[in-house]
């Protein structure tokens, strides 16, 4: 079993407000984009049949842009983008297109650090094979020529990436990105909450409120070091919450534990912290910035949280025994610690 589904999905407990009694919860679960999916439809007007309908449709939204933006084929978008590296110009839809223009917006505020072109890195890697093992450091030293969201070239509608063996990988931002299309598919047909949840990529949408002002929803934060426990919840309204952790894609060798955000700068696990969560106004902002902020680590990944505008953040990393925390200041009062 692919291991981003042994865990349970997070638990995201309604704060429902008094004035909307007899909110009806509509809930489904499946699998898409190599992790679990959640939506689910609070409503006290649509019927059993169409909360289902419109579940279905949210699913899939998040299934077409699975198709579109998945590296594990040659035919996706992203495939066809990175068969024809180093030789074809590959015109692509506006939404990639625009996708791929955000992923390297981040990659300059971050001098690298968040970097969609790291996918030579993340497939030497392998963390999905059942014996993942460490790849030598001649083989990453090669690799990393072949990093550098500088060589993503973008032209009108087309996309040409300038080295042979380049190779784009949207993990980082793909899964918050179908999240927010998801939550526009439910709003466009007239829903006025829900809760999209795609591996640990949260989009809250409840009209009429706004982030950590007006919450309607308590999001469990996981344990980084415990399966199934949690570390703590924050209270949110309309956003998006993402979290980026080293407890996914990993494995443990020689006491050290490698994981799946690879730090563009090394080729090697970004090691500094164990958690990232990241408060935004939207899924895509926030997935991205989470694992952005990860690969900075905890000192330049707090920093860019607090100069960021319209972004909030917990990091947590592992000190001896115990872990600590850091919350940005807009969080301070927000976030409730679990007793583990
Ligand atoms: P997330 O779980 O959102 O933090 O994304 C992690 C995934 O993004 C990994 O599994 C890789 O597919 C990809 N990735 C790893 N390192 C980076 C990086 N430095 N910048 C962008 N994407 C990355
Ligand atoms: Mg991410």
């Amino acid at each position: 079993m692919n291991r981003w589904f042994a865990m349970a999905v997070p638990p995201i407990l309604l704060l429902l407000s008094c004035s909307r009694h007899e909110v009806h919860r509509y809930s489904r679960e499946s699998t898409a984009m190599d992790t679990y999916v959640s939506v689910t439809v609070y409503d006290s007007e649509v019927s059993p049949q169409r909360a289902n309908a419109l579940i279905d449709s949210a699913f899939a939204e998040i299934r077409r842009i699975e198709k579109m933006m998945t590296d594990y084929t040659d035919t996706s978008e992203v495939g066809i983008i990175n068969v024809g590296a180093g030789k074809d110009t590959v015109t692509v839809s506006e939404e990639l297109f625009a996708l791929l223009k955000t992923s390297v917006s981040y990659s300059e505020k971050s001098n690298g650090a968040f970097d969609v072109s790291v996918g030579p890195l993340v497939k030497a890697w392998d963390f999905l094979s059942s014996e993942p093992e460490i790849p030598s450091k001649s083989k990453i030293r090669m690799l990393l020529q072949l990093v550098g969201y500088r060589n993503i070239v973008f032209d009108s509608t087309k996309v040409f990436l300038q080295e042979r063996g380049m190779r784009i990988d949207l993990g980082a931002i793909a899964k918050g990105h179908a999240v927010d299309r998801a939550i526009e598919v439910l709003k466009r047909n007239g829903v006025k909450s829900s809760i999209v949840d795609l591996g640990g990529n949260l989009g809250i949408w409840w009209e009429g409120t706004h982030s950590l002002e007006s919450p309607v929803a308590e999001i469990l934060v996981r344990h980084p070091r415990k399966e199934g426990k949690f570390f703590g919840a924050l209270k949110v309204g309309t956003s998006g919450v993402s979290t980026s952790g080293d407890y996914q894609r990993c494995f443990i060798k020689g006491g050290v534990r490698y994981h799946h955000i690879i730090n563009p700068a090394t080729g090697y696990p970004a090691m500094d912290v164990g958690s990232v969560t990241i408060i935004a106004d939207d899924a895509t902002t926030a997935d991205a910035l989470s694992t952005l902020v990860f690969v900075l680590g905890r000192e330049k990944g707090m920093d860019f949280i607090r100069k960021t505008k319209g972004i909030e953040g917990l990091i947590v990393w592992e000190e001896g025994d115990t872990l600590n925390y850091e919350l940005s200041p807009g969080l301070e009062g927000k976030f409730r610690r679990s007793d583990d």
